[in-house]
């Protein structure tokens, strides 16, 4: 099964995307904590990458797409993944499905979840981020234990780069531009499937994961 996670930035793929993994038994590849390990063993891709990320850019396809093609023929993908933050253009979209048709694989779900953005820009503002294992936390709805440090691993947390506001309003704006070619590609495939999130719709991303993992358990599709 492969599940795509489509939502803002802060709309909580990456915790939605976590929990679905870990049930469902799939891997969790997140395209964001990726560059960052490149980043962080500064690596030729990481340098490549870094401009577009500290702007809250999309880096480049040609860049993005090697690097999700060669994670997906690690042997944790034979049973499906969960993909969180790619594809986020629908040129990568269209990569995705070739490469899945090839291993005779598709795209089963794309799940999108739905946040207004005045509650992103709050979210976002208050997340911290592990440099250790890459765990977030929300300082004022999740915080961490010891403030800090991180629970899992004892890392220090930090405020990225593009977390902070002038970068978030950008990565949004960028958001806006990509993200209505991504739904209406998914949802003429009718693999589409929207869940609203956040304190107004007063459902957390623990809520919306929880009911996809039973639907898929009971047979979605
Ligand atoms: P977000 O919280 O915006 O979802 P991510 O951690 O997924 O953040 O991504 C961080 C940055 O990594 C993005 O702003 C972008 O520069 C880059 N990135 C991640 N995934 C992609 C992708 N599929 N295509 C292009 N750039 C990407």
């Amino acid at each position: 099964m492969f599940i795509v996670l489509l939502g803002a930035p802060g709309s909580g793929k990456g915790t939605v995307g976590k929990i679905l993994a870990e049930n469902l038994k799939l891997a969790h590849i997140s395209t964001g904590d990726l560059f960052r390990e490149n980043l962080k063993n500064e690596t030729e891709l990481g340098k490549e990458a870094k401009a577009y990320m500290d702007k809250g850019e999309l880096v480049p396809d040609e860049i993005t797409v090697k690097m999700l093609a060669k994670r997906m023929e690690e042997s944790d993908t034979a049973n499906g993944a969960i993909l969180d933050g790619f594809p986020r253009t629908k040129n990568q979209a269209v990569v995705l499905d070739k490469l899945l048709e090839e291993r005779g694989n598709k795209v089963d779900m794309a799940l999108n979840i739905d946040v207004p953005f005045d509650e992103i820009v709050e979210r976002i503002a208050n997340r911290r981020s592990c440099r250790g294992c890459s765990a977030i936390y929300n300082v004022v709805f999740n915080p961490p234990k010891v403030e800090g440090k991180c629970d899992e691993c004892g890392g220090e947390l930090y405020q990225r780069e593009d977390q902070k506001p002038e970068v978030v309003q950008n990565r949004l704006e960028v958001y806006k531009n990509s993200s209505a070619e991504l739904i209406n590609y998914y949802d003429a495939k009718h693999v589409l499937r929207t869940e609203k999130a956040g304190d107004k719709a007063g459902r957390t991303s623990y809520d919306v994961a929880e009911k996809i993992e039973k639907e898929i358990k009971n047979g979605w599709n």
